[in-house]
């Protein structure tokens, strides 16, 4: 099958966005063995769209469009592509209460003009849009039959679920082969650092290989084709090696949910239990290791302690700590995790202590600032993490992502890289050459 990409939208042409569509479908087609021998941009022009289609139609068997979906006049890819593949737009009912839907969904009333998007294929159909009001949708040459035009909603936040989802699978069941992919997940090394150590793995066509950044952590998607599904997989799990020969103990889990269920997991095949201390995340910690099904037979102690006498009395913080480093010190971090494996008796204890915003900073101490310190009985691990520029949530993810990712190195005897390390009894106290510590 051969396949073609129009983007369509006068902003790419004026250099004003990117065309990262295109580079997101041709590696996707590229996936699926459908070769892409073009890629166009159009603006949004009656006259020049409609000739790019005849051309398209003309040479290719799949032509994939984005963008002119929307509500306005100058969103005309449907009507145009409906003419030419000899199809007209019905109004679909249902479609504009689903629409009416989503604005009802965010508190405002829908403008008259959208109802252009409720107008969807006579003959072909349309796609469910998941993140937005435009339907995608797909035509039929009603010349040629086995010829198809998809058209796809422009924002990049609902092309790609809705292709992911909907346009991929549909893809896939009318070729004769199958599609295998392997999750890897991915800690402790910055975006870009990522890009320059892999940055060459996510340029190949079989298997391909894509990266999507999530709080704190990053996702390698490998995806192959193959004439069967075990042959697939073979070469997933093959391309998979060139992942963790360039990270290393970085990559902490394979087709696994989430860092929690892989440090629960790796407590309780080691009989190990740990305990935690909170004060900026409130309980995050233990809300998400108990989330984990089995998290009773390795969590002890969940503790949130977010007064300084509370930090004293449950922990037995030192006042003195406290008074001459402040609660939101490698210090007072350290004592947390100390005093919390104490009091429950696990084998790991860990102290969380920051500033989560929006307000409560100072220069020395600025929001987004956490301490996080685990420690097993012999050393004390504490880490500084600076989350500049975020919401209070996403500071509150990055401590817990970091907390559960030393507590993993922890279970299976790993180092831990960008921490200061304490012997038991010596106090956290930061030197310069201490402040290293990755930054988030
Ligand atoms: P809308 O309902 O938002 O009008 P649409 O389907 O008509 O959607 P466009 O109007 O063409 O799509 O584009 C909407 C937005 O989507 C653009 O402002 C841009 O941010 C993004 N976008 C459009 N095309 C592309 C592209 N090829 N690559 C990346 N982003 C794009
Ligand atoms: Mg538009």
């Amino acid at each position: 099958m051969e396949a073609e990409i129009i983007a369509v939208g006068t902003e790419l042409l004026l250099g004003d966005i990117l065309n990262t569509n295109a580079q997101f479908l041709s590696r996707e087609l590229a996936g699926l063995g459908i070769s892409v021998h073009f890629q166009t941009v159009v603006g949004d022009n009656p006259a020049r769209l409609e000739s790019v289609v005849r051309l398209a139609r003309s040479r290719s068997d799949l032509l994939v469009f984005s963008g002119g979906l929307g509500p306005t006049e100058d969103d005309l890819t449907k009507e145009t592509v409906a003419r030419a593949f000899g199809d007209t737009l019905r109004f679909d009912g249902e479609e504009l209460e689903k629409i009416r839907a989503f604005f009802t969904a965010w508190g405002r009333t829908m403008p008259e003009n959208n109802r252009k998007q409720a107008m969807v294929p006579e003959h072909g159909r349309k796609i469910p849009n998941a993140n937005g009001t435009a339907p995608g949708m797909i035509f039929e040459d009603s010349q040629s039959p086995g010829k198809y035009a998809v058209l796809l909603p422009g924002p990049p936040k609902e092309l790609r679920p809705m292709f992911l989802d909907s346009v991929k699978p549909w893809l896939a069941a009318m070729s004769d082969s199958a599609l295998h992919s392997v999750t890897l997940r991915v800690m402790g090394i910055g975006e870009s650092h990522l890009e320059s150590k892999i940055g060459d793995l996510l340029q190949n066509a079989n298997p391909t290989a894509a990266v999507y950044a999530k709080t704190s952590e990053v996702v390698v998607r490998i995806t192959a084709k193959a004439e069967n599904d075990a042959v697939a997989k073979r070469m997933c799990l093959e391309y998979a090696r060139n992942f963790y020969d360039r990270l290393g103990d970085c990559v902490y889990a394979q087709d696994k949910d989430s860092l929690e269920q892989v440090v629960v997991e790796a407590l309780a095949a080691r009989g190990l239990t740990v305990a935690t201390a909170e004060s900026c995340t409130g309980g995050l910690l233990s809300q998400r290791i108990t989330s984990v099904p089995g998290a009773s037979g390795v969590f002890a102690y969940g503790a949130c302690t977010y007064a300084n006498e509370i930090k004293q009395k449950m922990l037995g913080v030192r006042a003195g700590t406290l008074a001459e480093y402040g609660a939101v010190s490698p210090e007072t971090a350290a004592e947390m995790a100390r005093g919390v494996r104490e009091v429950a008796g696990a084998d790991f204890g860990v102290g969380i202590t920051g500033i989560a915003g929006p307000g409560g900073g100072t220069p020395e101490k600025p929001v987004g600032l956490v301490y996080v310190a685990a420690c097993d009985g012999e050393t004390t691990y504490v880490q500084r993490l600076a989350v500049t520029g975020r919401t209070r949530e996403v500071v509150r993810v990055s401590a817990t992502q970091r907390a559960l990712e030393m507590v993993r190195r922890l279970a299976l005897g790993l180092p831990q890289p960008g921490c200061a390390a304490f012997a038991a009894g010596q106090p956290a106290h930061w030197t310069d050459t201490q402040t290293s510590a990755r930054d988030a």
